[in-house]
């Protein structure tokens, strides 16, 4: 496959609160509201997906054609291990990739499959698996405004067919989350949520990036940024004039955030 362009409307770009893995096993209200992201979409001709659960040295994109589901959580039900989400892989969009990046070197990763940031969210919106997904993977030695950086210079690839998505969640400290508690929230929890959909909402892109001088519940938000820097790929690929809508805002867990923001 090859991304012409030819055809193509400018896809929205996504960013999905992934939550707990336990989220892949049934529909609920958050599975509801991912499928109702992309339900008026034209099929993708590929899904892009940068994920919390894939960090490394340097910026690597996932080229397998048969990428393998990834159950990279330890503790839930054994039938959570059983799923398998058997969709294409995209090794032709990923080195498109490569070559549309400029900033940094994008490396291939030939073996790496899905993590669930990836396939418990997206199979919900595609339970069919028939659109090929593959990943890019978060540099963990750069800083946050990096990631911004080349979000924008994939935002490119939206009038191309692919789907973009994030996968995080704004706030996510699973030492002060309480399991039993879903619909429950810390205030600090809730403010500092509300506090980036406003920003995301006025476009203070900055204020975001440099989400450090956010305050008190920004450290508590954001204790490492695995799960927000997600985010910041969304909102560089974004544009300040397309329509923004959230979905799924909510605090659980006390300290997990599901809020998922979509752009155009
Ligand atoms: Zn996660």
């Amino acid at each position: 496959m090859s991304l012409s362009g030819e055809n193509n409307i400018r896809l929205p770009v996504l960013f999905v609160g992934h939550g707990s893995p336990m989220n892949a096993l049934g529909k609920n209200d958050y599975t509801r509201g991912w499928r109702s992201m992309v339900e008026d979409l034209p099929a993708p001709e590929a899904i892009l997906c940068v994920s919390a659960h894939w960090e490394s040295e340097g910026t690597l994109v996932s080229t397998t054609d048969r990428p393998s589901t990834i159950h990279d959580f330890w503790g839930f039900p054994e039938e959570l291990y059983r799923i398998a989400y058997s969709c294409p892989g995209s090794p032709a969009c990923a080195r498109e990739i490569e070559k549309t990046v400029r900033n940094t070197h994008v490396g291939e990763d030939p073996e790496r499959g899905l993590d669930h940031g990836a396939w418990a969210v997206i199979r919900w919106m595609y339970p069919d698996a028939d659109v090929p997904v593959f990943q890019l993977s978060l540099d963990r030695t750069r800083p946050p405004d990096f990631h911004y950086r080349l979000g924008r210079e994939l935002s490119s690839l939206r009038d191309r067919g692919v789907l973009i998505i994030g996968s995080g969640n704004i706030v996510h400290n699973l030492a002060l989350a309480d399991m039993g508690a879903e619909d429950e929230a810390y205030d600090w929890a809730e403010d500092f949520d509300s506090l980036v959909a406003a920003s995301i909402r006025d476009g203070q892109h900055e204020d975001l990036i440099e989400y450090g001088k956010m305050g008190r519940a920004a450290q508590l938000a954001i204790p490492t940024n695995e799960h927000y820097l997600p985010l910041l790929y969304v909102l560089g690929a974004g544009n300040a004039r397309e329509p923004i809508a959230f979905t799924n805002s909510k605090v659980t867990l006390r300290s997990v955030s599901m809020t998922c923001v979509r752009i155009g």
